[in-house]
């Protein structure tokens, strides 16, 4: 059993976590929470998703080689009964595995937009969601999991507030960041996006900064732990939301969890006991 940090690898490039793993997890969830101007309310979404919600978005465009569907066994005969279990029956099971109607969740804030669908709002409406993710990557390491918790501060409301929440997360995310010795740039993004269209579709989201992304240091070299993302009206119109009589705009404040982990071990060492006093307020020791 290979283990590093707490992520204890399994076969075909899964992982599982240990300490310290979990311990540092545990500690940014809550120094996130008490992080000032977190949304009041929360969401948890579920690791799978209706496919006719994701359906309703670019994802399935921009990323199809990173999304994933659930099979599941829709003639369960195929396999005998639980009395006849045999090496037979696993393969037949294999076999006869055809597309649900569930995919494997890319992001967390779907599930929000998906909540707020088809309504209008007399307000913005703010909040905090969290949920398992998964992408499927070429590879599978330490730094690219195919399989991580995300975290997610999101915003549906105006293009002027979406406008006021993404310059405020990006100056309260850099000073969290900075306040825990991490070195944090902020960089724009270019997404890896599929198909002819690519080249054009990262340049056009690095040229209009639509997305942002926190760089820290880490082992490997430099690691994005977090993103900004304004999605203008893209998502609220695919869902149909609305913000009384004004045009309706979105953005979220996303952080990969097990990244930030992973690069505050890398800089401050597995001991969590001999972290420097100047990171110990911010990080809630
Ligand atoms: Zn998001």
């Amino acid at each position: 059993m290979a283990t590093e940090w707490g992520f204890v690898e399994q076969r075909d490039g899964g992982y599982a976590y240990t300490e310290p793993m979990l311990g540092v997890l545990d500690l940014i969830r809550r120094a996130l929470s008490r992080l000032h101007g977190v949304p009041h309310r929360t969401v948890v979404a579920p690791p799978v998703i209706a496919s006719s919600i994701i359906a309703r978005t670019s994802y399935p465009a921009c990323f199809p080689q990173l999304l994933a569907a659930v099979s599941t066994l829709n003639d369960p005969s195929l396999v005998g009964d639980a009395m006849s279990y045999s090496k037979d029956a696993a393969a037949a099971w294999r076999a006869g595995l055809a597309p649900s109607r569930w995919v494997l969740q890319p992001a967390a804030c779907y599930s929000v937009y998906a909540l707020l669908a088809d309504s209008r709002l007399n307000e913005p409406y703010e909040c905090d969601v969290t949920g398992w993710c998964f992408r499927n990557e070429s590879t599978s390491n330490a730094t690219r999991l195919s399989s991580f918790e995300m975290r997610e501060f999101v915003h549906v409301g105006t293009a002027d507030s979406c406008a006021g929440f993404v310059d405020f997360w990006r100056a309260e995310i850099t000073s969290f960041l900075s306040e825990l010795e991490l070195l944090p740039r902020v960089v724009p993004a270019a997404d890896p996006f599929f198909g002819r269209g690519a080249l054009l579709l990262a340049r056009s989201q690095l040229q209009s900064a639509s997305k942002v992304e926190f760089v820290v240091e880490a082992e490997s070299g430099p690691l994005a732990v977090a993103s900004l993302n304004s999605h203008g009206n893209a998502l609220t119109e695919q869902f149909n939301i609305h913000c009384g009589d004004n045009a309706t705009a979105s953005a979220c404040m996303a952080f990969g969890l097990h990244r930030l982990a992973r690069s505050l071990l890398w800089v401050h060492g597995e001991d969590v006991n001999s972290w420097p006093n100047s990171i110990l307020p911010t990080i809630g020791l």
